[in-house]
């Protein structure tokens, strides 16, 4: 960041929001400028939440200046909102800088606040169930465009009033590893204990190379499996990502995550009619839920008619409301926690597995 070679015109400017504390303290150190100047500049981005330079009162006015000429921090606008009368489940709607648009969804209940954030624009595992995987894959978002839809939405909602963050948006997160990591080290410093890691569950389809590398990568957060079902036929017809990593393998490796983690897996299973809501199916489950800590959250399908789908995913039908009645009801007599997501936010296309910016995708689809 010297300024006999750098000018405004002749570099594009350093994104820092995103980066982590270290990467901060690296990159004021680069700029011949003190370390903790990299301490200060993450604790105006992450704990004071401002979306300028100009707002980072501790710096003095000639480091301002420079950041301003050099550095950016506007990852992603705030395109619009919609609050479900039903639930107060709102939805976010986010520009990045290149044009995709990014949803975030806050879920508030009695006892928490849940952020659900997006890690890619679209996704491209294709799970039959869900509106996201039927628009395709864009891109990767970047640590700051995963961060910012947390700070946005704070600005919005209120700063601390959310509680829990789940990586359950658009996009697979462990697709989009390097940047979820860092935004999970953004979320692990004191700085930015507003928000413990223990209150963050990183919910994958089942990569397990990467679930492997997250159990050992010492964060301590949690994992959600979308498992949907213990029979890989079954399986590789509703999520295809099981012909690459089956569930055998993925099984392997939640218990792994379990025991180096010390945490309760978290299987998220969609009821789908005659599909994955058979005996041989809730029998299986329970055995799975019995040999190892976990919970168990029954989700009853979505539509997801919105997007027009084709082929197997049109065929999906919900479980019968006496079907789904009848898993909870035979899992929790095993002593298993079970919790059924019914639907939030069904009315604004933020439910499980329905985001996929219904508003404006006219304006975004290829
Ligand atoms: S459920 Fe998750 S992983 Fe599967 S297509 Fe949708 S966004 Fe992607």
């Amino acid at each position: 960041m010297t300024e006999q070679n750098l000018t405004e015109e002749s570099v594009s400017k350093t994104m820092l929001k995103g980066l982590t504390l270290k990467e901060l303290k690296d990159f004021f150190t680069a700029a011949e400028e003190k370390k903790f100047r990299g301490e200060q500049v993450f604790e105006w981005l992450y704990g004071h939440m401002v979306q300028s330079f100009d707002e980072m009162s501790t710096l003095p006015n000639y480091l301002r200046k420079k950041l301003n000429l050099y550095c950016e921090l506007k990852t992603l606008t705030l395109v619009s909102t919609q609050t479900s009368q039903r639930s107060g489940t709102k939805k976010y709607l986010f520009e990045t800088n290149d044009g995709h648009l990014v949803e975030s969804v806050i879920i508030p209940d009695i006892k928490r606040t849940t952020l659900c954030i997006s890690t890619q624009v679209g996704c491209p595992l294709d799970c039959q169930f869900c509106a996201t995987g039927l628009m395709g894959y864009k891109r990767n978002l970047t640590s700051g465009e995963i961060i910012d839809q947390f700070l946005l939405a704070s600005a919005d909602y209120g700063k601390n009033k959310i509680s829990n963050i789940v990586y359950m948006g658009m996009g697979e997160p462990l697709l989009n590893y390097a940047n979820t990591l860092k935004t999970l080290h953004i979320f692990a410093e004191e700085k930015t204990k507003d928000i413990s890691l223990r209150r963050i569950t990183v919910s994958t389809a089942g990569i397990a190379p990467k679930i492997i590398e997250l159990a050992d990568s010492g964060l301590k957060v949690k994992l959600a499996l979308s498992l949907h079902s213990l029979f890989e036929e079954t399986r590789n017809k509703i999520m295809p990502i099981n012909k690459k990593y089956s569930i055998t393998e993925n099984l392997e490796a939640v218990r792994y995550f379990a025991k180096q983690t010390d945490t309760r897996i978290t299987f998220e299973y969609v009821m789908l009619k005659d599909l994955n809501d058979r005996s041989d199916d809730l029998n299986a489950l329970v055995r799975l839920c019995k040999s190892i800590p976990c919970k168990i959250n029954v989700i009853p399908f979505n539509s997801i008619a919105h997007m027009n789908p084709t082929g197997f995913a049109k065929e999906l039908e919900p479980s019968q409301k006496f079907r789904v009645d009848e898993f909870v009801k035979t899992l929790r007599d095993a002593g298993i926690t079970v919790i059924v997501r019914y639907t939030q936010g069904e009315d604004i296309a933020a439910a499980c597995g329905q985001l996929a910016y219904k508003n404006l995708s006219q304006g975004e689809g290829e």
